[in-house]
């Protein structure tokens, strides 16, 4: 087979490819059958599509979808799971508040937006974003395994669990130990005595994903209320489903190969106690991916990108949408934002008869 190759800006393509006519990763596919994959540096940059999207969580992915849809070529780069956290967190949990879509399993509802995003031609390209640049004439995005130049792109990376930071922590996450931040896999669970840590929804959902599977559960809370939705606490309290262990911390968990004990203890006399268990799921809050912004300057308000109502960056041309950029955290947020994003890119880029070019905001004005 023989593959006709040309120089472009940054890296060397077969003739006549098309960013929307092959994914990165079958053009590799092909190309590395015959040749050494070379990438170089030119000084005139080419443009790789009109919108470029960093992660394929739910906002990412229907931001795609809205964009592709008005005709635009849109990349997306995900450098982990296809679907974001509801894939790596609850791919087993039914989502019941997501409209239209009525107690859909994570995993199918992430299904639906991957067939959906490819009808409508958006590629998705299995690549992990280290940086991203803007020169006179585009924004780059700089992956691990290139670099691609747009008129705009959508920040869509999302967020993280947090961490406690306390001894053993990392070493029971590790390898399947006994750490977990969800319930990925109720078998592991089965005849355990388990610690769920923290206060919110992911708390309050992982008890109820854990009652008649776990032979025990703690549910320790710092505080002496909890925040997640309050029908659902009443249950717990109301079905027994677990033992509440309220104005307590984690101060270290234990054990040798494997977690057997976690230390407690009351933030109120500072009493430590010990408890036995198998399984502990860490359910404290998220981190947002916000690191590999740093080199763009982006304006950032704690731990979310700051944005303007229509999703608009402190950098031209950059949106930034869903957990990254919200603290009302819902897939159907994530998807809201994701298609403001892509009806003002569509509007920055094609300059349609309606739309209203409007200056970028300067940000005192937000
Ligand atoms: C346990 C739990 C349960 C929840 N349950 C519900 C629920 O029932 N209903 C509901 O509406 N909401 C729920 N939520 C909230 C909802 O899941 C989120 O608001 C939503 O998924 C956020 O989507 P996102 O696209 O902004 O981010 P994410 O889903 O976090 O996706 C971000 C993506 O970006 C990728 N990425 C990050 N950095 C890079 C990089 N450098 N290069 C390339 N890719 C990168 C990540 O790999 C990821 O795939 C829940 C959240 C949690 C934690």
């Amino acid at each position: 087979m023989t593959v006709k190759l040309y120089l472009s800006s940054k890296t060397i393509y077969p003739k006549n490819y098309q960013p929307n006519s092959l994914t990165y990763a079958q053009f590799k596919k092909v190309i590395s059958k015959k040749f050494v994959f070379l990438t170089v540096n030119m000084p005139d940059a080419e443009l790789t599509g009109d919108l470029g999207v960093i992660g394929a969580g739910v906002g990412g992915l229907g931001c795609a979808i809205i964009a592709a849809y008005k005709g635009l070529k849109v990349v997306v780069f995900e450098g982990g799971r296809m679907g974001g956290i509801v894939t790596t967190l609850y791919a087993r949990k039914i989502v019941e508040n997501y409209p239209g879509a009525p107690s859909i399993l994570g995993k199918r509802l992430i299904d639906e937006f991957i067939i959906q995003a490819e009808e409508v031609q958006a590629r998705i390209l299995n690549e992990r974003v280290v940086n991203v640049k803007q020169n006179e004439k585009f924004l780059t995005i700089v992956t691990n395994e290139g670099s691609y130049n747009f008129r705009s792109i959508v920040i869509a990376t999302g967020s993280r669990p947090a961490e406690l930071g306390i001894p053993g922590e990392r070493k029971f996450r590790l390898k399947d130990r006994g750490v977990y931040n969800f319930i990925t896999d109720p078998d592991k669970f089965k005849g355990k005595e388990v610690l769920v840590v923290g206060g919110g929804d992911t708390a309050i959902d992982a008890v109820h994903g854990l009652h008649r599977i776990a032979k025990k559960i703690y549910l320790v809370h710092r505080k002496n209320k909890f925040r997640g939705a309050e029908t659902k606490v009443n249950l717990i309290v109301e079905d027994n489903m677990a033992e509440i262990i309220y104005n307590h911390v984690v101060d270290e968990l234990k054990g040798e190969k494997e977690l057997e004990e976690a230390v407690l203890e009351n933030i109120e006399t500072n009493m430590r106690r010990e408890i036995k268990v198998d399984k502990c799921i860490l359910a404290v809050g998220m981190t947002t991916n916000l690191e590999i912004f740093e080199d763009l300057g982006i304006l950032t308000e704690g731990k979310y990108i700051k944005v303007d109502k229509e999703m608009r960056t402190s950098v031209p041309g950059v949106f930034a949408i869903g957990d990254i950029a919200t603290q009302y955290q819902l897939i159907v947020i994530a998807v809201a934002q994701g298609a403001k994003a892509a009806h003002n890119a569509f509007g920055m880029i094609r300059k349609p008869y309606w739309y209203k070019e409007e200056e970028w905001p300067t940000f005192e004005s937000c």
